[in-house]
């Protein structure tokens, strides 16, 4: 399978469909935010680096995020296309990536947007505040990172629509339906 960025809103599905994407082309996983929650629970000096920005619902430094990226997806194997899931997130992560990827000479592949109304958005993220306890899943981060991302993500979209990359999916209240048109798309990439 091709290279696929997995994008939208906090609380759009990103995880959920990166599983289920995994699973059905047998292909590589990076979250830059379980990386960084990793690195939280491990202690390390990232960790708490991370922390601080994550608990603020602000986005770490490009730089930072930049070198975590190259040093994950290089220790991946290779050739079996990964799914980035969380990044980028701001248009120089995404010209990055597209250098970095160009270097290794490898294809971009596809994005796949998640287009998903604000009210269950903040409904999903408050429910999983209570099945997941994440720190950053209370109501006063989850507006912040609503902010951010309309601000420093959402732009990002018409970036890739200029690489046309752009694929967009929209929730229409169920699971199955989304990701059944999810991988009809992606299956005329195989
Ligand atoms: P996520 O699990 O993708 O929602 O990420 C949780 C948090 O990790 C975000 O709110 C950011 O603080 C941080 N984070 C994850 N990925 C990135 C990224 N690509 N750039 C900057 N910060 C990130």
């Amino acid at each position: 399978m091709k290279n696929i960025i997995i994008f939208g809103a906090p609380g759009s599905g990103k995880g959920t469909y990166s599983d289920e994407i995994v699973k059905r082309y047998n292909m590589g996983h990076i979250s830059t935010g379980d990386v960084l929650r990793a690195e939280i629970k491990g202690g390390t000096e990232l960790g708490k680096t991370a922390k601080s920005y994550i608990d603020q619902g602000q986005l770490l430094p490009d730089s930072l995020m930049i070198d975590i990226l190259a040093k994950t997806y290089d220790a991946m194997p290779t050739g079996q296309g990964v799914i980035f899931d969380g990044f980028p997130r701001t248009i120089a992560q995404a010209e990055a990536l597209k250098q970095m990827l160009a270097e290794r000479k490898h294809d971009m592949g596809v994005m796949v947007e998640l287009i998903v109304d604000e009210e269950t958005l903040l409904a999903r993220l408050l429910n999983r505040a209570i099945e997941q306890g994440r720190a950053d899943d209370n109501e006063e981060t989850i507006k912040k990172r609503f902010a951010v991302y309309h601000a420093q993500t959402e732009p990002l979209a018409e970036w890739f629509e200029k690489e046309g990359m752009r694929h967009t999916f929209t929730w229409k209240g169920d699971k199955d339906v989304m990701l059944g048109e999810i991988f009809a798309y992606l299956d005329t990439l195989k």
